[in-house]
């Protein structure tokens, strides 16, 4: 038995093939740059960390779950001017889903959870187009969502700020620059009321919002909160992934 059996990319198929894999979990993350000190594929670190951190717990409770591997690229038509921001359009990613969740709807997975770290990925319109078609139980989690932000950080920031640099801190320490030449991650807001207070939404042209590319102050990010909101959040999709892994497809109501 491989180490870590409820990573796909560590196994083989002589644990895969006699493993009653109930629920298959795939982290899907962005290409994109994160202010001066982050690296860009810090939303994949952030996210792979997450399932496999969150299918641990589960598996470890009996739950025969599956970490697939990371999707590295995220919606970026809004920083389609910064270099190296590796864009996949929604279209794109809708034909790679339908792929993935085909394959493994015919090979006795009943449940697929789509666990998203990008910001301008958006499944939910995705997943109501294919689900009619396939007969696989498809969600999907965006992963900051799962505890308030506000608990764990002064000001979690959306990009790069003290969120995603505290995580990033307890996750991968030697990728980060100094957080002495980080930019302030300044973001400018909408002049228009209603795209402002957010009832109105457009997507945001990020070049023209911040001149470092954060959304969110960095300086008061630590691996001490990095940590202590990892394990909230792992605890937390892993409790969800034992319920899911329970679940009957066929009689999801009470
Ligand atoms: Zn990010």
């Amino acid at each position: 038995m491989p180490s870590r059996p409820y990573v796909l990319a560590e196994s083989n198929w002589k644990a895969v093939k006699d493993t009653a894999f109930e629920v298959a979990i795939l982290p899907w993350g962005a290409t994109e740059p994160h202010n001066y000190h982050l690296p860009y594929a810090t939303d994949n670190y952030e996210t792979t960390a997450l399932a496999e951190r969150a299918a641990e717990i589960a598996w470890k409770k009996g739950a025969k779950v599956v970490v697939l591997p990371t999707v590295p690229f995220g919606v970026n038509t809004g920083q389609l001017n910064l270099k190296l921001a590796l864009n996949m359009n929604p279209s794109t990613q809708l034909a790679l889903l339908t792929d993935i969740a085909s394959a493994i709807a015919g090979q006795g997975l009943k449940k697929l959870v789509i666990l998203n770290g990008h910001g301008g990925n958006d499944f939910k319109q995705m997943i109501r187009e294919l689900q009619p078609r396939i007969d696989l139980f498809i969600c999907m989690v965006n992963w900051w969502t799962c505890v308030r932000g506000t608990d764990y950080f002064g000001e979690p920031g959306d990009h790069a700020g003290e969120m995603e640099t505290s995580v990033m801190i307890a996750l991968e320490p030697e990728l980060l620059r100094p957080l002495s030449e980080a930019g302030p991650g300044k973001a400018k807001k909408f002049r228009v009321a209603g795209l402002r207070d957010g009832w109105a939404w457009a997507p945001r042209q990020w070049s023209k919002v911040t001149s470092d590319t954060g959304t969110g102050d960095p300086r008061p990010a630590t691996a001490a909160k990095g940590e202590k909101f990892l394990a909230a959040v792992s605890e937390k999709i892993g409790g969800f992934l034992i319920d899911l892994a329970l679940a009957d497809p066929g009689d999801m109501y009470e």
